[in-house]
This record gives C-alpha cells, structure tokens and sequence, in this order.
C-alpha cells in the first residue's frame, strides 16, 4: 500500500483546544524554514519576546516561549524553582492542580494540597490556612483558568496572599492568557506558563513563560542543578537570552514560532483588552443560547471562564454519541468532560480566533438538532435566536 499525503477534514474547534487557527496564521506557518542563528530568525525572535511581554502584560526579561507545549511550560517552572526539599503549597480544583503535583513530587519537593470541589474556584480562605500551617512554603502554585471544569481563580488575590507569607507563585495561564484579564506585573505574578492552542489560536506545540526578578534570582541561587537538561533555564537563555551572542542550545520548531508571532501580531492588532471584551460578550452570547434548550453551567457566575463553558449534559443522552455526531456531520469538536466530570458535562470552548458569533450560531444549531434527534426533552428551536439577541 501507498502512503499518500495526510489532509485532514477542516474542522471547527469548539473543545478546550486546540481551537481554530486562522488562515494568516496557517500561513505564516509555511514560510521557508530558516536556520534557528540566521540573523532573519534572531531579529523574529527579538520580536517574539516583545510580543509576549505585551500578551503577559510585564517587563520581565526572562519572557520566551518553551519549544514543546504548555506541559513542558509547566515542568520549566517546577524544574527550575523546586529543589529537593521545599515545600509547595499546591491549588487543587481540577485535572491540572493535581499535575502541579505531579512535579513537585518528581522534583523531590513536598506537595501540600488544598482541595476544592471540581467546578469551584480556588479558596482564599483555604490556601491562606494552608500557608499559616506551613511557615516554610516556598511557592504557591495554582492554575488561573481550570480547563477541565470551566472555573476561573482570583490570580491577583492569591497572588497577593501568597506573597504576603513570602512565598513565590506558580501559575497556570495556559487557557487564560490572551481570553482573561491577567496581569503579570500589576499583580506580582512570579512565575507563568501558558501555551499557543488555546487563545492565542496558534499551532500547539510552544509554551510561552515569563519569570520575574525574585524568580530569576531563586534559580540563580539553586544549590544543586536542574535535574532536567533541556528545561534548564541557566542553559535555554544561552539561546533565548538576547543580545549577539545566541548560541546553540536546542534547534529552535522555526515554522512553528513564525506561527507564534503571527498569531500574537493579530493579538496586538486587536489589542488585549479588546480580546478580553470579545471573550466576555461571546460568552454571554453562547449563555443565553445554551441556557434557553435548558441545559445547565456547572460553574458558578462569578467563577465562570468566558473561554470555556462546562454545560450539563441533558438526561438520557448518550454523551459520546453526541460528540461523534457533532464531529462527523458538522465537522464540530466539543470537549468531553474530563476526570469526576466525565460523562457528565460538554465542554464547549470560545477560544481565539474559535470565538466568533459565527461559530457560537453553528454550535448551539448542531446541538440542537443532534440532541433533539435524539430524542432529549430540550427547548428546541429558540437558542440561536436567543444567543443572536445577546449580540445585536
Ligand atoms: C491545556 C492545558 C495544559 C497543558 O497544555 P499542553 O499544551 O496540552 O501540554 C496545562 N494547563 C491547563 C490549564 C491547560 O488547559
């Protein structure tokens, strides 16, 4: 048999991404690859960090993204800041706290867990105990935008609370950046890791980070090194770092940043607060459609992320059947719920360039039909109107 050439069925990405990639940026992505130290690529790479920093919202020098997706974004900040030994106070209220876990364990650090129900945002209460209780926390670590259940956590509270009994923060900004208010500099934010594919509508497959002064100074002073050679920041700057001398470290995915840049100029072009209010009103939008056939967000209000909506799935309906249904004749991917969710909630993403009245009008119609088809006692045939209403 004869491999020919793999073309994927364009699709509408509507899960907890990797959501739509623009035209433009697709493009970007097939510009003729150029060497990782070509002067072209470094000038691009110059770029890349002032374009981050506007994203972010920070000065922080040490501002690059990662060569692998948000996981390893995750693990560059774990690596570089936990030492055997220390103690981290560590949020969890969905899938990605408890791999915040994961790398403090595997860090030979101690994990102190503060648990909220999946669904919650993060507790102040509870974490400000936690940090009374451990006088020796070194970090705080907690994720922002919870993909897994759709809640949203005060960053700049827990910051601050955080900081109050001196200790660093870690945070999770892979679905918040570029779709929520986030603040590097304004809040005191120590260390973020975010990723591409969600509402930066770029490829997966990079991480952006940012590391603040106090952070750089804690690697400085490691006593022992990074136990992870490609994730040692001491090692990366020698190429991410700036100034004349880039020097080889790892061959930089060239295309893949070009796409990168390409995604964080239209970010610019429409400005970050503007990407903010769009995420926001699309939401309200998608809300009132999904409200109106009856189903339900698990999450509450104030809580909510705009960028991903956890819906109750409607008595009776069989979950998987829907999502292959809403893949296969509408080209549509949503998310199933993930974890304690699975089953039980869709997970409808509004991310980038995916958050759009075009694709909310096509989602809440295809869900419509699938499930009323099947046979689910839903308010049929009134959520596009509604949801349009949201929008006029
Ligand atoms: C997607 C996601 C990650 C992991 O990113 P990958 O690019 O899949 O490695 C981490 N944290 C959160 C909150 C995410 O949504």
């Amino acid at each position: 048999m004869t491999i020919s050439s793999f073309h994927p069925t364009p699709r509408t990405l509507m899960g907890p991404g990797p959501s739509d990639v623009s035209p433009r940026v697709l493009q970007a992505l097939s510009r003729p690859t150029i060497g990782h130290l070509d002067p072209e690529f470094v000038g691009m790479m110059d770029e890349m960090k002032q374009l981050l920093q506007y994203a972010f919202k920070t000065k922080n020098e040490l501002t690059f993204p990662v060569s692998a997706p948000g996981s390893a974004g995750m693990e560059t900040c774990f690596t570089n800041l936990v030492e055997a030994g220390d103690k981290v106070v560590v949020c969890q209220n969905g899938v990605f706290g408890g791999r915040m876990k994961e790398n403090v364990t595997r860090c030979g650090g101690t994990a102190v867990m503060v648990e909220d129900d999946w669904g919650k945002a993060v507790d102040l209460a509870k974490v400000e105990q936690a940090l009374k209780d451990n006088p020796d926390t070194k970090i705080l670590a907690f994720v922002h935008a919870e993909t897994s259940t759709g809640a949203q956590s005060d960053a700049k509270a827990l910051t601050a609370l955080a900081h109050a009994h001196d200790c660093l923060v870690i945070v999770d900004a892979v679905t918040s950046l570029g779709g929520t208010e986030l603040r590097v500099d304004d809040w005191g934010i120590d260390a973020i890791y975010s990723g591409t594919q969600k509402c930066l509508s770029a490829p997966p497959g990079l991480s952006p980070v940012s590391f603040n002064e106090r952070a750089a100074s804690v690697i400085k002073n490691r006593k022992t090194p990074v136990q992870s050679w490609f994730l040692d920041l001491s090692l990366v700057m020698g190429y991410w770092g700036g100034g004349a001398k880039r020097a080889y470290h790892h061959t930089a995915p060239v295309n893949n940043l070009y796409a990168l840049h390409e995604a964080l100029v239209i970010l610019q072009e429409e400005g970050i607060e503007n990407s903010w209010a769009r995420h926001a009103k699309m939401h309200q939008a998608l809300r009132a459609g999904i409200e109106a056939m009856g189903l339900e967000f698990i999450v509450n209000e104030a809580d909510r992320l705009p960028q991903l909506n956890a819906v109750t799935i409607p008595e009776g309906v069989d979950d998987a059947a829907v999502r292959s249904k809403l893949l296969n004749d509408y080209n549509l991917e949503i998310g199933a719920g993930l974890g304690a969710l699975a089953g039980k909630v869709w997970r409808i993403g509004l991310m980038g360039a995916a958050c759009n009245a075009k694709n909310i009008e096509y989602c809440l119609n295809a869900l419509d039909e699938v499930i009323t088809n099947m046979g689910a006692k839903i308010n049929s045939g009134v959520a596009v109107d509604t949801a349009k209403a949201k929008l006029a």
